[in-house]
């Protein structure tokens, strides 16, 4: 039987990885797998855990999920020494080579260096061509290797000071875990663009993409890494490091609307309450006439019960999700390729039957879901069936680590509301505005000259540099990944 990347994709975009890393830890392997547990959400498709002893580094790296490849106590033991970094990972392409998978591991002059990256780095294709003409070999195709050689071609002061001169070349969204010389690094692009937190448990620091990945191993929450910030860990002390110009912090905004989880506290604000905040708000902005609220499950329940709340209409489970759809699938048949989204959802006939019904969703990518579920919520009886989308549309695709298809494909830049809501069947499609969702999140308004968060697919503004995208040959291809996955 072959197996191949599930065909009945849920239209989502996806976030592409999850860092982690502990220092100081009698069990800093298994911290860092359960850490990563936590953080399964933001890549499903490969994981892998470098620790280190204090003389020698030790790996792991797999395809598949975290809890499929470090159950075995075989391989956590192997994985010995009080210090850790792991990730998990998603790749575009259903294609993961063993390669690709992070933390990626150099030998250096100094000794070993590894590091984990949730983001994507804007100019790592014209960095890798500058690498390649001095003479640099690649052993991977991923835009985080730029920084590996980037710190080999300078052999200048210390290893800190290698890796900060790196990172001033790099443009793009980073939030970086590294392990070299007893010492844990932390780092973050100076936007801020993807979250990274620091915790505590006893003795240990612990560095993680989400305090979710904290929770799951008792650390307490200390603090955000603040953008623009290196911190170094050496089992006893911090030092903080901005060594950056400023600019202003642009935290992608995304994050609260999708792809954090719920119970996570990110930047001061709790995951969840913003998301029914902005239920609230879309209520507020576009009630109505209905007899219940549903949510698309899971991503729409926390906006879907705030909808509720604020319409004071009542809430229910109209559609329930199967959780045990994996990643991949065994072949379809056309026999039943087109059931489809009833793989993963299907609607309570019960609380649906006669009814006028508010779904309420995340997101719309390409649209192919959406029309699938308002389809099958007709199809349970429904009478009339209002979309309510708790983010405002998806025009543009993300350069700074989320996986979105080229803007051309996504239903937002190529419709109206009014197309939409025709193509997917629906009798009302509203979105949240800019401000509404700004408003969820204790601001006033959106600042129109520099705004408080990234909110570029929404709105085209990009806050940093396309430079890959606006200068090479490959123009039009979303990363350094993929234009270099040919002959993988
Ligand atoms: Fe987040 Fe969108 Fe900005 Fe990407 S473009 S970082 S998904 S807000």
């Amino acid at each position: 039987m072959t197996l191949q990347t599930n065909p009945f994709d849920d239209d989502k975009l996806r976030e592409e990885c999850g860092v982690f890393g502990i220092i100081k830890s009698d069990s800093a392997a298994a911290m860092t797998a359960l850490g990563l547990h936590a953080l399964q959400h933001r890549g499903q498709e490969a994981a892998g855990i470098v620790s280190f002893d204090g003389e020698h580094f030790r790996s792991h790296h797999a395809l598949g999920h975290v809890g499929e490849s470090y159950s075995s106590e075989t391989v956590i033991s192997r994985l010995v020494g009080s210090a850790a970094i792991g990730h998990v990972r998603y790749s575009t392409t259903g294609e993961t080579a063993l390669r690709n998978v992070h933390p990626l591991f150099a030998d250096f002059d100094f000794g070993g260096f590894s590091i984990a990256h949730n983001g994507n780095l804007t100019n790592a294709y014209t960095l890798h061509k500058q690498l390649v003409k001095r003479g640099c070999l690649f052993r991977s195709t991923t835009d985080t290797e730029v920084i590996i050689h980037l710190m080999a071609v300078n052999n200048k002061g210390t290893v800190i000071d290698r890796f900060i001169e790196a990172l001033k070349q790099v443009e793009g969204a980073y939030s970086l875990v590294a392990l070299v010389n007893n010492m844990l690094i932390g780092a973050r692009d100076p936007w801020g663009i993807r979250p990274l937190v620091l915790g505590r448990l006893g003795e240990a620091w612990v560095l993680a993409s989400e305090t979710c990945a904290l929770d799951i191993i008792g650390a307490a929450f200390v603090r955000d890494i603040e953008p623009g910030e290196v911190v170094i860990l050496d089992g006893k002390n911090l030092q903080s490091l901005k060594p950056f110009n400023k600019v202003p912090r642009r935290f992608c905004i995304f994050e609260y609307i999708y792809f954090a989880r719920p119970d996570s506290m990110l930047e001061g604000h709790s995951v969840y309450e913003t998301r029914k905040q902005i239920g609230v708000e879309l209520a507020k902005e576009a009630p109505a006439n209905a007899d219940i609220v549903v949510p698309v499950p899971d991503s729409g329940l926390p906006a879907a019960i705030g909808y509720a709340q604020q319409s004071k209409l009542p809430f229910d489970l109209g559609i329930i999700r199967n959780h045990y759809v994996g990643r991949t699938f065994i072949q379809p048949t056309d026999r039943i390729r087109h059931l489809g989204v009833k793989l993963k959802h299907n609607a309570n006939r019960r609380f649906i039957e006669g009814k006028r019904v508010v779904l309420v969703d995340d997101s719309i990518v390409r649209g192919t879901t959406s029309t699938k579920i308002v389809e099958m919520v007709r199809a349970a009886g429904a009478r009339e069936v209002h979309m309510r989308i708790s983010s405002p549309p998806t025009k543009h695709s993300c350069f700074y680590g989320i996986d979105t298809p080229q803007k051309e494909k996504l239903l937002a830049h190529n419709y109206t509301v009014e197309k939409m809501t025709r193509f997917i069947g629906a009798d009302s499609l509203a979105y949240i505005s800019m401000d509404g969702l700004y408003r969820a999140l204790g601001e006033a308004k959106r600042h129109a000259g520099t705004p408080q968060y990234c909110d570029a697919c929404f709105s085209g503004d990009y806050p940093i540099t396309l430079t890959d995208l606006d200068t090479n040959e490959i123009q039009g291809q979303l990363s350094f990944l993929k234009i270099k996955k040919v002959g993988e």
